[in-house]
């Protein structure tokens, strides 16, 4: 951020959301690189569901923040976004959910429940 520049406040509200995510993110791959005795991290992939109210862009934002003074200065940080999935209990298929509507997209029940795409996580780590 440019010295002086002041964001507006709804910005940064919604990155408050993501800075607390990717301080998550950061624990998370500091305690599997301690755990696998690796000194650094070279590459992290994040997956974010579609439907897990996670700005990708705040995000993004919020990983270069919290990336200094961690085990991961200078990885490669891949966010990813998915799909939502939805499982129906009527015909027992796997659709991917359209326009944030939940109804099947094969027998057309109302009778699913998310089963993917619903939240973000670690996916995987390259570590040395
Ligand atoms: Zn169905």
């Amino acid at each position: 951020m440019m010295p002086g520049y002041l964001p507006d406040r709804q910005f940064m509200e919604f990155t408050m959301h993501e800075l607390g995510l990717a301080m998550n993110v950061k624990e998370i791959v500091e305690g599997a690189a301690k755990d696998n005795g690796a000194a650094k991290i070279k590459e992290i992939n994040i997956v974010v569901g579609e439907f897990s109210s996670v700005a990708i862009e705040a995000l993004e934002f919020a990983m270069e923040v919290v990336k200094k003074d961690s085990l991961f200065h200078d990885a490669k940080i891949n966010i990813k976004s998915t799909k939502t999935i939805l499982l129906c209990s009527e015909c027992g298929k796997e659709t991917v959910m359209k326009d944030f509507i939940f109804k099947c997209n094969s027998c057309g029940s109302g009778a699913v429940r998310i089963i993917a795409g619903d939240r973000m996580y670690v996916d995987s780590i390259d570590i040395e």
